[in-house]
């Protein structure tokens, strides 16, 4: 751009010269060109100047002294013709100037080329180096996070530990007078899309400092071989950014406990590890720098790295409870319009388990129903229809290859779930389908269970029976060898809180009391195994068995939900509740 700017000035500056004639032109007469051959022919011109074949002007002087200028017809022969007439003649003295000029311009400009090109291309190598080394860095820097604190609902203890952090960041000098230490490193733990990321870019936002990220996975991943100098870079970064955040996510990619895993990989990954306990416990407190570290495994994170003096901060990101789910879905609803049927205190209460990031997405993906569907706002069947697709992913549009058999065992399989979960927990079975879903599940049944701290004997085994219904169900209506494949994570679920029942709440008959928690399999007897295993397949077998009886007693209420949900595909808890109440009635009379 420097160069064509140089370039046009030169030129004009060239084309300047040209049009800038002599002062005597001012008084020069333009004259026709047959006055002029007139004067040539009636002898009457002195002089020709600055004749040149091809200018588009003849200039000259009369032998009056009058100057004229006129045509140049640009003929081969019109210089013979004048010589020929006696006239004198100046060539193109200009030209030659010009041509000097253009010359010794050319001359000055060269130089200012070749440095600009010089520079140009030095600092394209330059700006190519800095992007590409940006590149393979892959830090993601945030200078100003425009994320605040009111950007985070719920989970109002961690809000409050991390809004601490914001006085060492904001005004470290306070801190230093008594001599404190800031804190360098905190762990942010809890289930993916909990807010962790939002935390730490909530603190840099109301701090007003860079927030420098980093994955763990990414060293696993794109930094192999070159991890520990990674890190290096990154909190050399850091410390010419300071103050400011560095955030490593998924820190359990990289401070897994080494016992945890037994692959090669191990020393390249203990290196990096390394370095960042060398980097963290070289922090004179004084750097402006904190670091916070993402993982939904504390448990699994090497206890060097928890260690005092380094990420000693541990703060738990639960999945949000009732009254933060109700603030995390006010604030998603606060940019969209809402339809007067939406009761978000019931939509709360129906997305039992989401994380902050579902309930964001229920709130978006039920704005992209309401768009797609012409409303003017969100009614509740967008949301409704948000949550299923969230909880269960979305509906499949193609039902064509389900055959009809499928379509009743699904019926009788959800049936006994809705009902076992309805006539025994007491948890409310908000929603019943047998329409298949993405994620392969034939059909399913959504229950909201009570939110509770405890979990007795007796819920933990009706619990049990809940997974086992459809199973049970299956098997009564369609006989032992028609059961089918779709239980199988049923029946895990269940095993795992038989497990659970036997190897650490102490809740069998023959274990007894003992915890297994810490044991590994391989370090206790095979009697122990033995013990256990049989322990837990007792049980399993006995609800299976009451959970068989259960049904069979109630097989009316069993078909006539079953007989719904082939009907209409999916029903509601009043309906589920309305079949259960009128057949108990139907029966009683
Ligand atoms: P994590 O890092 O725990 O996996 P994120 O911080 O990436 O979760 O959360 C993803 C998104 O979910 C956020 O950007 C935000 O939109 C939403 N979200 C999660 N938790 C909350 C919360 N407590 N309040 C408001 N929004 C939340
Ligand atoms: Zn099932």
């Amino acid at each position: 751009m420097l160069i064509i700017v140089i370039f046009t000035v030169s030129l004009s500056i060239i084309l300047d010269n040209m049009t800038k004639s002599p002062s005597r032109e001012d008084l020069t007469s333009n004259i026709t060109y047959n006055a002029f051959v007139n004067y040539i022919e009636s002898d009457n011109v002195a002089t020709i100047y600055d004749y040149n074949k091809n200018a588009k002007k003849i200039k000259g002087k009369l032998k009056n002294g009058d100057l004229f200028i006129t045509d140049n017809p640009e003929s081969e022969d019109m210089k013979k013709y004048i010589l020929e007439h006696g006239i004198s003649l100046e060539e193109k003295p200009f030209n030659e100037k010009l041509f000097q000029s253009f010359i010794g311009m050319l001359l000055s400009i060269v130089p200012i080329i070749i440095t600009i090109a010089l520079i140009s291309l030095f600092m394209g190598r330059l700006l190519k180096k800095q992007y590409s080394s940006n590149k393979d860095t892959k830090f993601g820097i945030t200078m100003k996070c425009d994320i605040t604190f009111d950007n985070v609902a719920g989970n109002e203890e961690a809000k409050q530990n991390m809004m601490e952090l914001v006085d060492f960041l904001v005004s470290p000098e306070r801190f230093k007078k008594f001599g404190v230490v800031p804190p360098k490193g905190t762990v942010l733990f809890g289930p993916p899309g909990t807010g962790k990321t939002l935390l730490a870019k909530a603190l840099a936002g109301t701090a007003g400092v860079p927030f420098i990220a980093v994955s763990g996975s990414d060293f696993v991943e794109k930094f192999v071989g070159v991890g520990a100098s990674r890190i290096r870079q990154l909190f050399e970064f850091a410390r010419k950014s300071s103050p400011c955040i560095i955030f490593i996510d998924e820190i359990d990619a990289l401070g897994k406990r080494s016992s945890s895993d037994g692959s090669g990989s191990g020393d390249e990954r203990d290196r990096t590890l390394n370095q960042i306990l060398v980097e963290i416990d070289g922090f004179s407190g004084s750097e402006g720098i904190i670091v916070i570290a993402a993982t939904n495994r504390l448990d699994m994170l090497d206890p060097a790295l928890l260690r005092s003096g380094r990420f000693d901060r541990q703060i738990q990101v639960a999945l949000p409870d009732v009254d933060a789910r109700l603030s995390i879905l006010e604030l998603h609803a606060k940019n969209k319009p809402l339809g007067s049927d939406i009761d978000l205190k019931e939509v709360a209460k129906m997305t039992v388990y989401m994380s902050g990031a579902d309930l964001a997405n229920v709130m978006n993906e039920a704005g992209i129903y309401a768009v797609r569907n012409n409303h003017s706002y969100i009614t509740m069947k967008d949301i409704d229809n948000a949550i299923s697709k969230i909880q269960a992913g979305e509906e499949k549009r193609n039902k064509k290859n389900i055959t009809l058999k499928d379509k009743e065992i699904t019926a009788y399989h959800e049936a006994g779930h809705a009902l076992v979960a309805k006539l025994l927990s007491g948890a409310t079975v908000s929603k019943v389908t047998i329409i298949p879903t993405t994620k392969g599940a034939g059909g399913y049944t959504l229950f909201l269970p009570d939110e509770k701290m405890f979990s007795t004997k007796r819920d933990l085994l009706n619990d049990i029976a809940v997974f086992l219904a459809g199973r049970a169900s299956e098997e009564i209506i369609f006989g032992e060898n028609n059961v089918t494949n779709g239980a199988s994570d049923d029946l895990r679920k269940a095993t795992q809180i038989a497990m659970n029942m036997v190897k650490n709440f102490g809740m069998s008959q023959n274990v007894g009391l003992v915890s297994f928690l810490d044991i590994h399999s391989n370090s206790s007897s095979n009697t122990n195994d033995n013990t256990i295993e049989k322990e837990v397949k007792d049980i399993i077998e006995q609800v299976y068995k009451e959970t068989k009886e259960l049904l069979k007693d109630n097989s009316d209420c069993l078909k006539n939900i079953a007989t719904l949900l082939l009907e209409r595909e999916t029903i509601f808890k009043k309906d589920v509740d309305n079949i259960v109440e009128n057949t108990m009635f139907k029966r009683g009379s």
